[in-house]
């Protein structure tokens, strides 16, 4: 099939790239000049495990390519995917304007029948307006497909092949027949393509992600309570997770979720609840509590140093969001370095991806290391912010010979308790024992 994916971000390259793993004709444009050159001259410009080996063997293939120029994507396309950006507008809800502005753009180039398959995450009543858009400029007949994109950044190649479930929202008798045969191919093993109208297709996604970040926040509540009660979060973890209903999956607790779709997709949907007159409780309270576990850990380093740290130096390993990825939006460890900043200590980090996106959108607010161990040199701590698997098996003896103090706040449990006792570290996780 002809196929075009506007917009290469995290979702558009890897949806492009998966699409032409499968023999089909890509093209993928996007009006980032200087990104679009990169990926002509063979780079991919993201960090996701997995990606580069698709996108060069399908470059070389001739089944990927890509473009800033819209009309020569649209042209021969049977299907365009929409994957652009859908950020907070200013009051919280999702700015529709790059969905609305490419639908726009792309009606008045088309001549014939096209599929548009919008990817982001959008409100419910989106592909209403993408419809009313194509209605207003041009006569061709389009169907507009809601289908939500799952992914997870940092095995993003993998559920993209392998999905749990695709879900299509149309009612198009068409344009189902061509989807499920696109989609055919990733969903060999028999999980479902779940076909559904475009308004419950657009709220599964706000569904899904608002599900999972409510059970995190629910989690790191209990770790929370873990640690004034006495209690160990581990236990606590293992004590619910195996019970079917609950499973184990996503019971981590940790310094907050973060990334580009948890926290804007609940505050979107706590706003399109609210557009309803729907006061949705539970999710403001999530939101709430997620914003006061991101700095959780400059709590604890504020107490132990009797709330003066102006002068001290510390070591933060870890900055994007999670591991496996070079997505550092809405990371909880640019919140903590804003906080040490703030409180007039300085700060040296290390990131095996991050460290590019972290200097452009802070620069030499703080001292970026090498590499993990140089990170120590001179710190009086050392702060830890995402477990990157580098990260959890390090060099005690080294850390030792490096850091001023043997002392750790690990924001995502890395450690064995009784190591850490044995090598006689202060030591302070998430819900769990006190080390000191
Ligand atoms: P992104 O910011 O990484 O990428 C968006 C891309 O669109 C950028 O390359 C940008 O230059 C390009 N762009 C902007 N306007 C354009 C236009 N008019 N024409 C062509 N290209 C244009 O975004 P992302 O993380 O890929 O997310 C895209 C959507 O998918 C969002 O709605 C997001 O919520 C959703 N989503 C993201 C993930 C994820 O893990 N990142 C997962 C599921 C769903």
């Amino acid at each position: 099939m002809k196929i075009a994916v506007v917009g290469t971000g995290y979702v558009g390259l890897v949806t492009g790239t998966c699409l032409s793993e499968t023999g089909n004709d890509v093209i993928c444009v996007d009006i980032n000049d200087a990104k679009v050159k990169k990926m002509q001259n063979g780079e991919v410009p993201i960090y996701e495990p997995g990606l580069d080996l698709l996108f060069h063997r399908n470059i070389e293939q001739g089944r990927l390519t890509f473009t800033t120029n819209l009309a020569d994507a649209v042209k021969d396309a049977q299907i365009i995917f929409m994957a652009l950006p859908t950020p907070p507008g200013g009051d919280g809800a999702a700015d529709l304007s790059y969905i609305l502005g490419a639908a726009k753009d792309i009606s008045k180039l088309i001549t014939e029948y096209k599929i548009i398959v919008n990817k982001s995450t959008v409100p419910v009543g989106t592909a209403d307006k993408v419809r009313a858009v194509f209605a207003a400029n041009t006569s061709i007949e389009v169907d507009v497909v809601s289908n939500p994109e799952f992914l997870r950044e940092g095995v993003a190649v993998e559920d993209f092949m392998k999905p749990d479930r695709v879900v299509l929202g149309t009612t198009s008798e068409r344009a189902k027949k061509l989807m499920t045969e696109l989609y055919g191919p990733y969903v060999r093993q028999g999980n479902p393509i779940l076909f559904m109208d475009e308004r419950s297709s657009e709220l599964t996604k706000y569904a899904a992600n608002s599900f999972l970040a409510t059970k995190i926040t629910f989690m790191n509540e209990i770790a929370n309570l873990c640690e004034l009660v006495g209690a160990d979060v581990d236990a606590v973890r293992k004590g619910i997770g195996s019970d079917d209903r609950i499973g184990k999956r996503f019971l981590f607790p940790g310094i907050g979720y973060g990334g580009s779709c948890f926290p804007k997709d609940v505050q979107a949907l706590v706003m399109a609840a609210d557009e309803n007159t729907y006061d949705f409780q539970i999710l403001k309270s999530v939101m709430e509590v997620n914003e006061r576990q991101k700095t959780i850990i400059v709590d604890k380093v504020l107490k132990y140093y009797k709330n003066e740290i102006q002068g001290k130096h510390f070591a933060l390993w870890g900055l994007a969001f999670k591991p496996e990825t070079d997505d550092i939006r809405e990371a909880p460890a640019l919140y903590i370095i804003d906080a040490l900043v703030n409180h007039g200590a300085t700060v040296t980090v290390f990131d095996p991806e991050g460290m590019e996106n972290v200097k452009g959108v802070i620069g030499d607010k703080v001292k970026y290391a090498q590499n993990q161990y140089e990170a120590l040199e001179g710190a009086d701590a050392l702060l830890i912010a995402t477990e990157w698997s580098v990260f959890r098996n390090p060099d005690f003896a080294k850390i030792e010979g490096i850091l001023k103090n043997k002392v750790i706040f690990d924001g995502r449990n890395l450690y064995d308790l009784q190591k850490m006792i044995d090598l006689g570290y202060y030591y302070n996780s998430i819900g769990r024992k006190l080390i000191d």
